[in-house]
């Protein structure tokens, strides 16, 4: 079956997806449910739900990748990461998901938990993203999909990995993961078009084929501003920053406005499609898309 996300065959509209995380209380996961639906109604590609990042309960995930599955139209896709976890463990976690009607996965080693160093055993010795994509696929060869595509999507980072030595070893590592198996890159943040695309197109001569979607946050306030720029590894626009501090620390339609250049930049540059960070809230990411003219049915209007 052809899949428009992977071929582009279907070039009449921009696509978009969304992540999320789950929520840490009560009161947030009533906070997101509500999200979640203003999300799903926008009907993009898929929503992305995190994985054990910053310590969170991975139960959580599967509870709200069984939300998104029962409670609405979209396709969800689990994030997986193999940190702390054996490869019976693994493949239990998978079949688990699996058998819960989730068959697209973000193929990831994942985060180191707090205060465990990179070179703990606990990390260095857990599988690396390019091994878990070959034991999604044993597993899936296991359990045929009935419902879904069945993609194994993994992370990009167009400013360098974590733990890159050099531009040449991300790409690497990058073409690894394709070769063995990955079908769709998402990026890590990143503040200028040109970081996202120039790496790809520096890997795409070197051999990268699979699309890769830029992942783009539109940031409410100082202080996710200040963390967007610890991941992206690179410091904050100066005007972005000033203008935020400015506004008294808050000011939501700063950075939809920073989004909506970013993500026309990246358009007209030939990134496939869109993947917006939502923090779980809806109102600013539905807010870039309708900026961009690419909502064919707006849930807030
Ligand atoms: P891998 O690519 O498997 O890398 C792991 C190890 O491989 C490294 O420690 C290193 O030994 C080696 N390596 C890889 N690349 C290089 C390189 N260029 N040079 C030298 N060595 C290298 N974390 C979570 O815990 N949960 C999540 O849900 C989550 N979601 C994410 C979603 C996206 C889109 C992104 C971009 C990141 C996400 N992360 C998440 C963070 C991610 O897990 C961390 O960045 C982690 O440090 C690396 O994961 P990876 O899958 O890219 O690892």
């Amino acid at each position: 079956m052809s899949d428009p996300l992977l071929t582009g065959s279907e070039p009449t509209r921009v696509r978009f997806s969304f992540e999320v995380f789950p929520a840490r209380s009560q009161a947030a996961a009533l906070a997101l449910g509500h999200a979640v639906q203003h999300l799903a109604a926008a009907e993009p590609d898929f929503i992305s739900v995190t994985y054990g990042a910053s310590g969170s309960n991975r139960d959580a995930s599967l509870e709200l990748l069984k939300y998104l599955r029962g409670a609405t139209e979209v396709l969800p896709m689990a994030h997986l990461t193999t940190v702390g976890q054996t490869r019976e463990q693994l493949r239990a976690e998978i079949l688990g998901m699996m058998d819960a009607g989730i068959h697209d996965f973000l193929a990831l080693r994942g985060d180191a938990p707090r205060g465990v160093e990179e070179d703990d055993p606990l990390v260095a010795g857990s599988l690396s993203a390019a091994e878990l994509i070959p034991l999604i696929a044993e597993v899936r060869a296991e359990r045929p999909p009935l419902t879904s595509v069945g993609r194994t999507a993994i992370a990009v980072y167009p400013n360098g990995h974590p733990q890159s030595r050099s531009r040449a070893a991300d790409i690497d590592w990058l073409i690894a993961k394709q070769e063995a198996g990955a079908q769709l890159g998402i990026t890590q943040l990143f503040f200028y078009a040109e970081e996202y695309l120039v790496f790809v197109e520096e890997a795409r001569r070197a051999g990268l084929t699979m699309p890769v979607l830029p992942g783009l946050m539109p940031v409410s306030t100082s202080a996710q501003l200040r963390r967007v720029a610890s991941l992206a590894g690179r410091p904050a626009p100066p005007g972005l920053e000033r203008a935020l501090e400015a506004a008294g620390g808050t000011a939501p339609e700063l950075g939809v406005a920073h989004t909506v250049e970013l993500a026309r930049e990246l358009l007209a540059g030939g990134a496939p499609s869109i993947h917006l960070y939502t923090f779980n809230r809806h109102e600013q990411v539905l807010a870039v898309l309708r900026e961009l003219g690419l909502l064919a049915f707006d849930p807030l209007a």
